[in-house]
């Protein structure tokens, strides 16, 4: 049976502030894994009007392993297409700090404003166990950095929760409006 999008945890879930282990041998439960994370997030976004799937991280599928998914084509829905990344690694951070919205198919409706490095440099191992080294920037560097924080138990709120100014709801209608930080995030005992 492939993963559903009821296969992806969320806060308060705990298991999403924990450390992944690093992947020492690619098995054929390491390669289940990674079809799980692949059809969980496909089978997310089919439910999601106004959303793309971009990436998930193992952990999402409540496997603590230090695996992350990123898909190829941001833009084209049709796409199904991912590059694996087996215990990625940020070898350098570069560029400025900027801010931008992020989502989180484990953080339900929730946007926030992160800041983080413009570009960076990341070592992986693929499928196949080969290292190999991507230098990113923009938004796959966003990504990255969002997914690589997953695998060290960090949701992107977790950079933010101080901020009142920060936090904003998914409207319906495919808008994001600000959310009131006393009522609806600094108290909650789904976030944190
Ligand atoms: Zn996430």
């Amino acid at each position: 049976m492939s993963a559903t999008k009821e296969s992806i945890i969320a806060l308060p879930n705990a298991h999403l502030r924990q450390r992944s282990r690093r992947v020492a041998i690619i098995t054929d439960d390491i390669r289940r894994v990674v079809q799980d994370m692949i059809d969980a997030t496909i089978d997310w976004e089919d439910s999601r009007p106004h959303e793309v799937g971009v990436a998930l991280a193992a952990v999402q599928v409540d496997r603590l392993l230090r695996v992350i998914v990123v898909r190829n084509n941001f833009d084209d829905k049709n796409d199904h297409t991912f590059t694996i990344f087996i215990n990625p690694v940020i070898t350098k951070y570069e560029g400025a700090i900027e801010e931008d919205f992020e989502g989180c198919l484990s953080v339900p409706d929730i946007y926030g404003k992160v800041p983080r490095y413009s570009k960076l440099r990341v070592r992986a191992l693929d499928i196949n166990g080969r290292e190999f080294r991507v230098n990113v920037e923009g938004f796959l560097a966003r990504v990255l950095q969002h997914e690589i924080d997953h695998t060290n138990g960090v949701v992107f709120i977790d950079h933010i929760k101080d901020n009142p100014k920060a936090f904003f709801r998914l409207k319906d209608d495919g808008h994001l409006e600000e959310l009131d930080y006393e009522k609806h995030v600094s108290n909650s005992r789904i976030l944190w």
